[in-house]
C-alpha cells in the first residue's frame, strides 16, 4: 500500500464512500512495477477534467494502475452480492477492481473512475486481484464500439500495462482497464444489503440511487416503485439497443445489471456474425442461459430478483408490495418490444409505425436464420435494395423467398413519403458498416499481447469510431470472419 497522492485536476466528490458506509471498505491499488500507458482516450480525459497536459505519462501511468491516488480521491472496493448463473452468492464485490474516483465533469455530470486489474481487495476470494493485456484491451474497444454504436455503455479511458507477469493457463502480461460509468451500483448492490435485511440501509441505498440517478422521482411517495419502473426502463431500452447490433453479453448475472442502463463487465461477449437466435460465445454458459435471444428475459429475471429487494421499501405488507411490483414486472416484455420495434423500424428504413410491422422484421429475421445470413452485413446492405443492388439478395441461398419479403417491403415503403436517398441515408445512418467483429478483435489482441505492436488495436478503434460512416481502404474491416477462423468460443478473461 501507498498513498502517494498527484494532482489530476479531477474535480472529485466521493458521495458514494460518504453515504453508504457499510457497502465498502477503502482501498487503494496496488503499485504496478513498470506502469505503461498503452492507452488513453484523451477526449473523455478532457470531458472529465483530468490534468492531461500537466501530468508526466508516468504519474498518469501510476495513477490510472492504481497505485497512485488523485488528491481528494477516496479509492475503495465496493460490496456487492449477485445471482451467478441462477445461484446466489451473498458475497461478491470488487474482487479486481476499485472505485479510484467519483468525479464532477465538465458538463456537471457525476460519473465514477474505476479500475479493473489492480490488485486484491478483502472481495478477492481465491482471485489474484489481477487482470492480463488481452481482456483489457478487448473490453476498452468492444465499450468504445458499444458506445459509437449508440448504446448506452460504460466507457474505456485508459489501458495501463503493469510490467508484471500473471499467471493463467500461461504467463501473461498484466494490465489495469480504468474505465468510466455513470455508477456502478448494480442489481447485486441491492442484493448485498437486502441478503443482510437491513431495510434502513436498504432505504438510504435506494435514496442515494434515484437522487443520483432518477431525481425527477426523488419526491414521490411511491419512489421505490418508480425506481423499479424506471430501471426497468432503463433496461428495455438497452436489450433493444443490444439485439440490435446483435451483441451477446454473454454473462448477464444480476452483479453484472446496473441500475443505470450501462452496459458493464465485457467478459465473453462478442458480436454476431451469421444471425443465430440461440448464439453463445461464452466456455462457461455450458447450459445457454445468456445465448442472444434469451437476453431480454434474462433481463427481465435480473430485475425480478431487483424487484424482491425492494419490496419491504414498497409496502410493508409484503403481499401488497407483491400487488404492485407484479405489474411493472409484466409490463417489461412489452416495453422491451416497443424498444426493440422502435429500433427495427429504423432498420428497416421505417419511419412510422404499422400494426404489421412486427410480422415483416419476424420474417425477415427467419429467412435470415434459415440462411444463415450475416446480420450486420444484410442490413446494411438493405438500403442498396432501394437503388437496385444486389448485395443483400445474394446473402440468401434461398433468394426466392427473400424476394417475396422484399416485394413485403417495398409495398410497405410506398405508405412513407420520402425519397429514396433520404430513406438511404437514414438507413445507414443506423445499420453499421464497421463493427468490432471477432477474428479482428482476436487479431488486434494477439499483435498486442505477442509482439508488443499495438498499431492494429489503434486502427481499428479508429475504424469502430465511426460505425456508420463507408471509408475508401476498410474494406477488411467490413468483412466476415475467414471460414479458418471457425466457431468463436470466449473465456472470462481476468
Ligand atoms: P465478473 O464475472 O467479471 O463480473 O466477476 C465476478 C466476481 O469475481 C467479481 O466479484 C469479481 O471481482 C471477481 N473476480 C473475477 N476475477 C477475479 C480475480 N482475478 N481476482 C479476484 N476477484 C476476481
Ligand atoms: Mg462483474
Amino acid at each position: 500500500m501507498t498513498d502517494k497522492v498527484i494532482d489530476s485536476g479531477l474535480n472529485i466528490d466521493s458521495s458514494y464512500a460518504r453515504e453508504l458506509e457499510g457497502l465498502y471498505v477503502s482501498f487503494q491499488g496496488d503499485l504496478a512495477p513498470k506502469p505503461e500507458l498503452i492507452k488513453l482516450n484523451h477526449a473523455l480525459a478532457d470531458e472529465l477534467g483530468l490534468a492531461v497536459e500537466q501530468l508526466e505519462e508516468t504519474k498518469l501511468a501510476a495513477l490510472l494502475s492504481g497505485g497512485n491516488v488523485p488528491v481528494g480521491g477516496a479509492p475503495l472496493a465496493q460490496a456487492y452480492a449477485g445471482h451467478q448463473f441462477g445461484g446466489f452468492s451473498p458475497q461478491l464485490g470488487d474482487g479486481r477492481a476499485l472505485l479510484l474516483a467519483e468525479v464532477i465533469d465538465k458538463k456537471s455530470a457525476r460519473r465514477d473512475i474505476h479500475l479493473k486489474g489492480s490488485g486484491r481487495t478483502i472481495f478477492s476470494r481465491g482471485g489474484d486481484g489481477k487482470a492480463v493485456l488481452g481482456p483489457i484491451l478487448r473490453e476498452y474497444l468492444l465499450a468504445e464500439a458499444m458506445h459509437r454504436l449508440g448504446v448506452p455503455t460504460t466507457r474505456g479511458l485508459a489501458v495501463v500495462t503493469t510490467g508484471e507477469t500473471i499467471m493463467r493457463s500461461q504467463p501473461l502480461p498484466g494490465a489495469v482497464l480504468a474505465r468510466v460509468a455513470k455508477s456502478h451500483i448494480r442489481v447485486g448492490s441491492f442484493q448485498f444489503v437486502a441478503a443482510r435485511g437491513d431495510t434502513k440501509k436498504l432505504a438510504i441505498l435506494a435514496d442515494y440511487t434515484i437522487a443520483r440517478h432518477f431525481p425527477s422521482i426523488q419526491q414521490a411517495d411511491d419512489r421505490y416503485l418508480k425506481l423499479l419502473i424506471q430501471v426497468c426502463e432503463r433496461q428495455a431500452f438497452l436489450m433493444a439497443k443490444w439485439m440490435s447490433v446483435g451483441f451477446v453479453h454473454g454473462v448477464m448475472n444480476t452483479d453484472n445489471i446496473t441500475i443505470s442502463g450501462e452496459t458493464i463487465d465485457y467478459g465473453p461477449c462478442a458480436f454476431l456474425d451469421v444471425f443465430d437466435p440461440s448464439a453463445v460465445f461464452s466456455s462457461i454458459d455450458t447450459h445457454m442461459r445468456y445465448a442472444y435471444a434469451k437476453q431480454p428475459s434474462m433481463a427481465l429475471w435480473g430485475l425480478t430478483r431487483f424487484a424482491e429487494t425492494l419490496l419491504p421499501l414498497i409496502d410493508r405488507d409484503e403481499k401488497c408490495a407483491i400487488e404492485l411490483v407484479a405489474p411493472v414486472l409484466n409490463d417489461f416484455e412489452q416495453a422491451y418490444q416497443r424498444q426493440w420495434l422502435i429500433c427495427m423500424r429504423a432498420k428497416l428504413g421505417l419511419q412510422t409505425a404499422q400494426s404489421d410491422d412486427v410480422t415483416l422484421i419476424n420474417d425477415l429475421l427467419t429467412l435470415m436464420v434459415n440462411d444463415e445470413v450475416d446480420f450486420t452485413h444484410l442490413f446494411r446492405a438493405l438500403s442498396g435494395l432501394l437503388v437496385g443492388s444486389e448485395t443483400a439478395l445474394n446473402l440468401f441461398a434461398n433468394k426466392a423467398a427473400f424476394k417475396q419479403w422484399q416485394v413485403l417491403w417495398m409495398e410497405r415503403l410506398a405508405d412513407e413519403p420520402i425519397t429514396i436517398d433520404e430513406r438511404a441515408v437514414l438507413m445507414r445512418n443506423v445499420n453499421p458498416m464497421y463493427i468490432p467483429r471477432n477474428h479482428l478483435v482476436e487479431e488486434v489482441i494477439s499483435a498486442a499481447e505477442q509482439q508488443g505492436d499495438f498499431k492494429p488495436f489503434e486502427k481499428l478503434l479508429e475504424v469502430l469510431d465511426k460505425p456508420f460512416t463507408k471509408r475508401e481502404g476498410l474494406n477488411r474491416f467490413a468483412q466476415a470472419a475467414p471460414e479458418s477462423f471457425g466457431a468463436y468460443e470466449t473465456f472470462c478473461g481476468t
